[in-house]
């Protein structure tokens, strides 16, 4: 596979990519015809499956994920594997093994793509599929799809099922949809959105009927969390965010600021929570079992440890050393201090929303003076080049955590997030956990 080429990644199956004849179709008729691109840490059965990182490199996973196995089953024919940052790690997809995907909407620049899910963004931006899969654990398919100015959404976490997705950190990894249109998102959304019962983290049917929407209406109250208005925003982004909130206004719609006071403290505490399940995660590639191994090593603590150390990039393995170390006894009580953060989050986008949400059992009644949805930049501007972007990272990795601010209050709280591009720029539209329709129904409105 071509260490440095993206679109050879997301091609490789273009050439028997027509669609069956006369499928089977249950829901999804009008996605005949179209075709999808695979972030590749979901699992397909017809190629590897290689999470972006060499560990995986040569591994074929006997079966397909339960989304691939949904639209396969639509007729639709998936056009490639999509690059990746390493396992889901990364804003920009220039951690893969496989070399960095760049951005197909700038054709004179080197810009970033946009991570984790930046093959998924720039496929469909180059027009090499109609949709494409990500994943979304802190804000892998929002970023990207804001830098690609291509439609990115998260659902709420468990209403598209995870089975057959090499988990990052799975108490948020979620699979997003990206697209260049809402009405194909929704498609798609329709065909994925059911249990699974080999995902115990799927929401049940019974739950399901259960979940409160937003009426429909013209004049919507969106709420701005002050939290997310911020020094790092730049010029461009805030001149195109405050235009689309004058257009809002003159629709009819209010705009009212809110705040989410935990939104101060989320970046440390997800970094502390993902990077923990993340080291989890992780120690299941040894290279004995499976994965990338070395012929033979003096002990088998040094051919594990050897495996390791070559198969993993450099962000890799610093995740792995934050979540050991955070799940050390030295450590103190970082975990349980992220893990309420995450809580009172939870409970503050409750409040915020009008209709209630389907997760507390003492279900607050219906309300009207709060918001209907809340609304944000997506990112702080446009996508850096790859070089300023690999500059700033070697400078202190921090730097590129940042940007996951705007994300990851979604995240965290398993709420529906959408970035839609608007003006030149990603807006992204958040709504209750489990009113995933409403969240596009309003996306939709302002496209
Ligand atoms: N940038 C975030 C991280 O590296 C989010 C990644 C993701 O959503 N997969 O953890």
């Amino acid at each position: 596979m071509a260490h440095d080429a993206w679109n050879s990644l997301v091609s490789r199956r273009v050439a028997d990519a027509t669609p069956p004849e006369s499928p089977e179709t249950t829901t999804g008729s009008q996605l005949q015809g179209t075709t999808f691109a695979v972030k590749d840490n979901i699992a397909t059965t017809a190629e590897a499956t290689t999470g972006g990182s060499r560990t995986l490199e040569s591994y074929t996973s006997p079966f397909a994920a339960t989304v691939v196995q949904l639209l396969e089953q639509e007729g639709l024919a998936m056009v490639g594997k999509a690059n990746l940052d390493e396992f889901g790690m990364g804003s920009s997809t220039t951690n893969s093994w496989f070399g960095t995907t760049t951005n197909a909407r700038y054709e004179n620049d080197v810009r970033v793509a946009g991570g984790s899910s930046g093959g998924s963004a720039s496929a469909v931006a180059a027009n090499l599929a109609t949709f494409s899969l990500g994943t979304d654990t802190g804000g892998s398919v929002r970023l990207p799809a804001s830098y690609c100015g291509v439609v990115g959404f998260k659902p709420s976490y468990g209403r598209v099922s995870r089975w057959g997705v090499i988990p990052y950190a799975q108490t948020l990894d979620t699979v997003g949809i990206l697209a260049r249109d809402i009405d194909t998102v929704l498609r798609v959304f329709g065909v994925l959105d059911r249990h699974d019962p080999k995902d115990p983290t799927s929401i049940t049917t019974e739950v399901r009927g259960k979940i409160a929407k937003t009426t429909p209406s013209t004049s919507y109250t969106f709420g701005v969390p002050s939290q997310l208005i911020v020094q790092e925003l730049s010029p461009e982004v805030i001149d195109q965010w405050t235009s689309v909130l004058e257009k809002l206004q003159e629709q009819g719609h209010k705009i009212r600021q809110v705040s989410l006071p935990s939104i101060k403290q989320l970046l440390p505490a997800y970094y502390t929570l993902a990077t923990a399940e993340a080291a989890s995660n992780l120690s299941r590639y040894d290279g004995v079992r499976y994965g990338h191994s070395a012929e033979s090593a003096p002990s088998p603590t040094e051919l594990i440890t050897g495996n390791r150390h070559d198969a993993f990039g450099p962000e890799v393995q610093r995740r792995i050393l934050l979540g050991n170390y955070t799940l050390s006894s030295s450590s103190g009580d970082h975990y349980l201090r992220a893990t309420k953060i995450r809580e009172q989050l939870v409970h503050e986008f409750n409040e915020i929303f009008n209709v209630p949400s389907v997760l507390f059992a003492d279900a607050k009644p219906v309300q009207t003076d709060n918001c209907d949805f809340l609304i944000s930049p997506t990112a702080f501007g446009p996508p850096p080049t790859v070089e300023e972007y690999l500059k700033k990272n070697e400078e202190n990795f921090l730097n590129t955590y940042i940007n996951d601010l705007m994300t990851v209050p979604a995240s965290l709280a398993g709420i529906p997030a959408v970035s839609i591009p608007l003006n030149e720029t990603g807006i992204q539209i958040m709504g209750q956990f489990g009113d995933d329709e409403s969240v596009l129904a309003v996306a939709k409105d302002l496209m």
